[in-house]
């Protein structure tokens, strides 16, 4: 056990390299917010953060969402028209629509165009490879049709890190995908049409600086394959699911969790992402944002479908928050758009 430096109630258990962590034993990420005289509470509602399903092509080893081929929950086009009929009495400004790959759900392109419909913004959490699966020829082509901003994932410039954390080949079908997104437009300069990368750290590190990486990640693609893209994004692994698994398994969950802890940055919490939006799973329920969905944290005491709500009523509430959080306050903190401060 160690005392962590100008906490003198925070006490982290220190397991050896390859002995079993299965309990957190910190003082809680709640106590430590308190501490500071902060109070987490949602402040506006801008965006409203869908999960349509867990299904994906992919099944790379850091996903909180246990995505992969073989998941079954997928939204239905009820739950869609559900959601779409909350928007429409809402004052949210957009969308960013997640999964799995939530372009294979089947009633992705009826949803998008229903939400354009209404002028909200539509962002896209795109794996990039998804476009090259059977009936997904047309994809770029409706992205562009529907000016929706993509936010793909490419946790390296670097073909081996790339195929390490998501599997082999997909590093040079990313890099096919940003260029079929260049040629049509997607990251060119006055173009209107945003491509926003994502990076993540392979290993148990924070990431490193936003704004550096950006600039390295310009030059190498430029250089190597011509691509070019609007920003990166740099989020910090969370201690859950699939990335929680290979952190126990590997005798390093407490020693990650340390550095979360070690690095909490007071000046994030007024940008964590649970402040503006709130999360939906594939069947309608609310959550203050995806991770506390993946740990089926509901927003509310018991599960409640956004539906039955009224937007205005969701501002101001106090939001879940569990250890995990930490992940959101480490460094310069992370959320959905990167770095907070
Ligand atoms: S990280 Fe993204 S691409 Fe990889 S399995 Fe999860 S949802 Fe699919
Ligand atoms: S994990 Fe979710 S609830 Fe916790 S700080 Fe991050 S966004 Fe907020």
């Amino acid at each position: 056990m160690i005392d962590v430096a100008g906490n003198s109630n925070e006490v982290l258990q220190i397991v050896e390299p390859g002995q079993p962590a299965e309990q957190d034993d910190f003082t809680t990420f709640a106590t430590r917010v308190a501490d500071h005289g902060q109070v987490l509470n949602r402040l506006c509602l801008d965006t409203l953060q869908i999960n349509v399903g867990k299904l994906c092509n992919q099944a790379c080893h850091h996903c909180h969402v246990d995505a992969s081929p073989i998941r079954t929950e997928i939204m239905t086009k009820e739950t869609v028209d559900h959601l779409l009929e909350f928007l429409s009495q809402s004052k949210v400004q957009a969308v960013d629509l997640t999964g799995g790959a939530p372009e294979l759900n089947p009633h992705f392109r009826y949803f998008v165009e229903r939400i354009r419909q209404m002028g909200i913004k539509v962002m896209v959490r795109c794996n990039l490879t998804v476009i090259f699966e059977p009936g997904m020829e047309d994809l770029p082509a409706f992205y562009k049709r529907h000016d929706i901003e993509l936010v793909c994932s490419l946790p390296c410039y670097l073909e081996d890190n790339v195929d390490e954390q998501r599997g082999r080949g997909v590093y040079q079908k990313s890099i096919d995908a940003l260029r079929t997104l260049n040629a049509i437009g997607y990251g060119q300069e006055n173009s209107g049409l945003f491509l926003h990368l994502v990076y993540n750290p392979v290993g148990t590190s924070l990431p490193p600086g936003q704004e550096e990486l950006e600039a390295d990640y310009k030059r190498e693609l430029k250089a190597r394959f011509g691509i070019v893209f609007n920003s990166l994004y740099t989020i910090t692994n969370m201690p859950i699911k699939r990335f929680g698994d290979f952190l126990k398994r590997r005798g390093l969950y407490q020693h990650y969790m340390n550095t979360l802890v070690q690095n909490f940055n007071v000046q994030t919490l007024n940008g964590v992402m649970c402040r503006s939006l709130v999360s939906i799973d594939w069947e309608g329920n609310i959550y203050d944002c995806d991770f506390n969905q993946m740990l089926e944290m509901h927003t509310f005491d018991q599960p409640m479908k956004v539906w039955d709500l009224i937007p205005e009523e969701l501002i101001g509430d106090k939001i879940r928050v569990g250890n995990h959080c930490f992940g959101c306050t480490a460094g310069a903190g992370s959320s959905c758009g990167g770095e907070l401060v």
